[in-house]
């Protein structure tokens, strides 16, 4: 193998994000989007980093293949071609890897066949994903590819964590169980926390609440995930932007027997019509803030609801872990909202947790401490890469092998 490049690939059912990272020194050389694909009104959105000037294409965009298509050409016209030589892979998120899955894999037959056979729990995610991996394959049958999935670096977990309580057989028959999610995002933060700490990941205990749309917390001892807060969907644990997290399950009994609604309805209540914007409207908690300063009392409640949840599951894991080395925040909401910070940690000075508001106010790119000096329990704020960490897997998996092609079937 002679490249260093590494193509990412973030296939949903109507859009393809991407990402091309020269792994010689993980430096970014371009990232773009399609959205809509399938739609008369498509559009591309590409940026090579060299001159950050961002060009745009819309009209439609029939399929994933000519999604990917209009990326090679795209990418060629900044001289970083697909056929050039200096790609040494392309690395898929895969959100749903079941309990096998616990590391990235070179993808072949076999690979496909069992996302595919994962589809009935993850319904909406790996359909999009396989065909973004078919349409990848297709186009560059020579080239190594690799599946990095999402539920890969919560498979460390306890069954004690991992398994709910409810008949064994019946679990089992229907492979129930809490497999978490943004896998790639808690193991990169909470790798990069224990670098900030200056201390190896082995040896740091850190509770990660990756805060964006969709949110989840994990418990990770030694640099591996002992709980997470998302379970056999991403739909449960901390409120979210249009989804619930916990709720009593029987919720779902009574809005059934009760209000008359099919469970497609309650399915599409829970996941997009609820959490923040169920609760006031909107699910941005830059308006959210701006609205709670204005006195709107509404907002102030869901912001409330979500700050409780965060500081039960803040409470949670520091049990689970008996001793906690730091609490991350990262993603959208993590990552830029003080006033979230602060108060899901407020009050919590018995078990060493506080922020110093003027780090907390502090803005900017970099890994960072908030607490204040000498704490006992850091916490800090991580921004997220999941496209680095895609990468860093990819690469570091073909490398390893010193890699060709597994032969393709079908
Ligand atoms: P993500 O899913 O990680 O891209 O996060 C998206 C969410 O981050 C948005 O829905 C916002 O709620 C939140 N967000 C982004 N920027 C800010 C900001 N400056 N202040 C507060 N929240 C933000």
């Amino acid at each position: 193998m002679t490249g260093t490049r590494v193509l990412v690939l973030n296939s949903g059912s109507s859009s393809v994000k991407y990402q091309l990272l020269d792994m010689s020194d993980s430096s970014r050389l371009a990232q773009g989007l399609v959205e809509r694909i399938g739609e008369q009104t498509s559009r591309l959105k590409h940026t090579p980093l060299a001159t950050g000037e961002s060009r745009e294409r819309s009209g439609p965009i029939h399929d994933h293949d000519a999604a990917l298509k209009a990326v090679a050409e795209e990418l060629a016209q900044d001289g970083l071609g697909l056929d050039s030589p200096e790609l040494a892979a392309i690395g898929h998120r895969v959100v749903h890897g079941g309990k096998h899955f616990t590391e990235p894999t070179v993808i072949d037959d076999a690979v496909l066949a069992e996302i595919e056979r994962l589809i009935p729990v993850a319904p909406l995610h790996n359909p999009a994903n396989l065909t973004g991996i078919r349409t990848a394959r297709a186009l560059r049958p020579d080239l190594p590819q690799v599946a990095v999935f999402d539920t890969a670096f919560h498979t460390t977990m306890p069954e004690s964590a991992a398994r709910y309580a409810i008949d064994v057989k019946t679990a089992d028959e229907h492979r129930i169980r809490r497999y978490g999610f943004h896998g790639t995002s808690h193991a990169y933060v909470s790798r990069a926390t224990a670098a900030l700490l200056g201390r190896a990941p082995e040896e740091v205990n850190v509770i990660v609440l990756h805060l964006g749309n969709g949110a989840s917390a994990s418990a990770v001892r030694g640099g591996k995930c002992v709980d997470t807060s998302m379970g056999l969907t991403p739909l449960e644990g901390l409120v979210m932007g249009t989804r619930s997290g916990d709720a009593d399950p029987a919720v779902i009994f009574h809005l059934a027997r009760v209000g008359g609604m099919s469970i497609d309805e309650i399915d599409t209540l829970l996941n997009k019509k609820s959490g923040l914007i169920g609760l006031c409207g909107d699910n941005d908690m830059r308006e959210i803030r701006r609205r709670v300063d204005e006195g709107d009392e509404q907002a102030k409640l869901a912001f409330d609801i979500y700050i409780h949840r965060l500081k039960k599951y803040i409470g949670a894991y520091y049990a689970v872990l008996g001793r906690v080395d730091a609490v991350v925040f990262t993603a959208g909401v993590g990552e830029n909202a003080a006033p979230v910070r602060a108060a899901a940690v407020a009050d919590l000075e018995t078990l060493g947790l506080a922020v110093d508001d003027e780090l907390n106010a502090v803005r900017g790119d970099e890994p960072r401490l908030i607490s204040p000096a000498g704490a006992r329990v850091k916490v800090a704020v991580v921004p997220t890469d999941e496209e680095l960490e895609i990468a860093t897997q990819t690469y570091a998996l073909v490398e390893s092998n010193g890699y060709a092609a597994p032969p393709q079937g079908n």
